[in-house]
Parts: C-alpha cells; structure tokens; sequence
C-alpha cells in the first residue's frame, strides 16, 4: 500500500554560482514542490508515489530518473510530447536572497489533468498531498487537484494541502476561488501566516479566525509557517509553537517542502502534535542548512544529527 500520492510539476533545476547574465557554471538538478515532498517522505522510509507528466526529452527523463533512485514510485507519471519538461533557473544574487526565474509556461506538467492522477489514488493511498501551485498551472492541473481531492475524500483519505501561493503564476483572488471550496474536505493544511485566507473563507478576518473557521469546517489540523521563527500547530484539542532549529542557512528554498515531509511522516507514525512538528522542523532545518531544495533531506537515522555539538566530526 501507498503511505502517500502526491502530484505535481517537477522541473529541471540550473543553479548558477554567479548572476545568470553574466553566464558561468550552472548546476542541473530537478525541483517541483510536490516532488521534494515526496523525496523527503522517501528518505524518511515511507512509501510515496508522484505522478505527474515530464516531456519526452532528457531533462524529463532526468526527472523521472532522479524520483525513481530516490525511491519514489513513478509508475503513474509519464513523458508526454505536447510540451518540453519545465525549467526553473535558482539565481543566488545577494547573501541568502535567492531569485527565481521560470521557463514552464506550456511545459509539459501544464497538460496534467484528472485522468492522468486518477489511477494513481486507485488503491487509495494512506494521504493524499497536492499544493495550491499545481492548480495554477492550467485548468487541466486545477481539474486534477479538485477532482483527486474530492475523490480522495470520498474514499475515507486524508488530504493535506500546502498552500505555496505563487503570485507569479496567479492571483490570490484567483487562488482563493479554487481553494477555499476545498476547505471541507482537508484533513491538514498547512500554509504561511499570510497565505491561510487564500484558503479559509472570506469572512475570516484574523489568523485565529480562520484557524477556528478551517477547524470548524472539519480540517483536523492547521500548521502555520513562520520561517525562522518555526511553525504552530492547531487542532480542536490544542495549540502548539515549535521553535525552528538553529542551524547556519546555506540555502532557504525547499523549506517548505522538507517542513511538510517532517509533518506528514510523523503524522504517518502516529506521532502527536508535538512529535510532529518537532519532525518538520527538523527536516525545514536540514533543507536550510545544506544546497539543492531537496538533496539535503535527512535519511531516518539521520534525524538526530542535529543534536550533535556544532563543530563535531561523526567517526
Ligand atoms: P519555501 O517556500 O522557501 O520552501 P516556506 O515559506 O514554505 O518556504 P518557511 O516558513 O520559510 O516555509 O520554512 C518552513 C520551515 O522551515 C519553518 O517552519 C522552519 O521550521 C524551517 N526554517 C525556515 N527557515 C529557517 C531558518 N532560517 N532556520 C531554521 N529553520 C528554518
């Protein structure tokens, strides 16, 4: 049995080490949201599955390449010739201050649609996770994202949603119109403090407002992500702040993604709210602490590494 199906855009990733202008040695990786989940899950020892479509060229043959040696199964996701595999340019221009640069506009992921991810949830998996980037990609995505909650729902699945908002793709009048109608059929959502009321409903004027509005609308859990400052947990029973580790950052993009593998690992062990959010803030700290948005994910028995005294040499 599948712990978790997830689904998304996975593209081909050049990190360059100077500004893109200036040209210079770039490195050529993969990254998509939902795939970076799903390594996370992978290295943490459950058993994942994207799907999701890649063009038939050899970045999408990378990207399938790099899921499958990361344990990931990608028996559902296929190449799809209507559209190159997508691309997305890392630029480190000052300090930590990252820019991105996307190249997806007609890529192959955009032709994604609700037959594509179907077959995929059939056995139903243990949870679901889609995010709120997917629907921005087209009507095909944003079909897919509604129709395999609503299937996943109706089959007794949880269903977490990352809400990611990313204004260059839409707006978050646009964005709030697809998710909100969601709301009642999520098990978890986790989102920013400024990306929740694209999720909960308009009348919702506050943080703990649309917290209390999402708990009341049957969504189990609400975790909230506050960067550095870490992320706090709600569920009808309690309220938890769990501080982010302190780690030297090399590199924030993937936070994110590794903070939501950390929770819905932990949720898949039957951790409590605490154990939880412990978990995703460990693994955020090991994605901002290492280079790539996913490569520095932590195995299992590598959790613990962060309690090791700075500075110390492991033999
Ligand atoms: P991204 O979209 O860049 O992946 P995000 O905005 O979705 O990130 P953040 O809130 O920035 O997510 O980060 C998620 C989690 O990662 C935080 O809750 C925290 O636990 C951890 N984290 C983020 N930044 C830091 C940091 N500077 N130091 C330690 N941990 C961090």
């Amino acid at each position: 049995m599948i712990d978790v199906a997830t689904f998304g855009e996975t593209m081909a990733a050049l990190r360059a080490r100077d500004p893109i202008r200036l040209g210079g040695t770039m490195r050529l990786s993969v990254a998509g949201a939902e795939s970076n989940v799903a390594i996370g899950l992978a290295r943490l020892g459950h058993r994942v599955r994207w799907t999701g479509l890649v063009g038939t060229d050899e970045t999408g043959e990378l990207v399938l390449r790099t899921l499958r040696a990361e344990g990931v199964d990608v028996s559902h996701a296929r190449a799809d010739g209507r559209g190159p595999t997508g691309l997305i340019l890392f630029e480190r221009r000052i300090g930590d201050l990252t820019r991105v640069i996307y190249h997806r506009a007609g890529s192959a992921g955009s032709f994604l649609d609700a037959a594509d991810v179907l077959p995929a949830l059939d056995p139903p998996p243990r949870l679901l996770h889609v995010t709120g980037i997917t629907p921005a990609l087209g009507p095909g995505p944003a079909d897919a994202v509604c129709t395999a909650v609503r299937t996943a729902a109706a089959a007794g699945v949880r269903v977490c949603l990352d809400v990611n908002h990313r204004s260059r793709l839409w707006t978050r009048d646009a964005a709030a119109e697809v998710l909100r109608p969601l709301a009642s059929l999520l098990s978890v959502v986790i989102a920013s403090d400024d990306e929740l009321e694209l999720v909960a409903p308009a009348s919702a004027a506050t943080e703990h407002e649309r917290v209390a509005a999402l708990l009341d609308a049957g969504v189990s859990e609400v975790v909230v992500k506050r960067g550095a400052d870490g992320a706090t947990g709600h569920t009808l029973a309690e309220t938890l702040h769990a501080k982010a580790r302190r780690v030297p950052v090399t590199d924030l993009v993937g936070a994110g993604d590794a903070f939501v593998a950390g929770h819905l690992s932990g949720l898949l062990d039957g951790l409590d709210l605490a154990g939880r959010l412990e978990r995703a803030v460990t693994a955020g700290a090991f994605a901002v602490a290492s280079p790539g948005d996913w490569e520095g994910l932590p195995t299992r028995a590598e959790l613990g590494l962060l309690d090791a005294l700075p500075g110390s040499t492991l033999r």
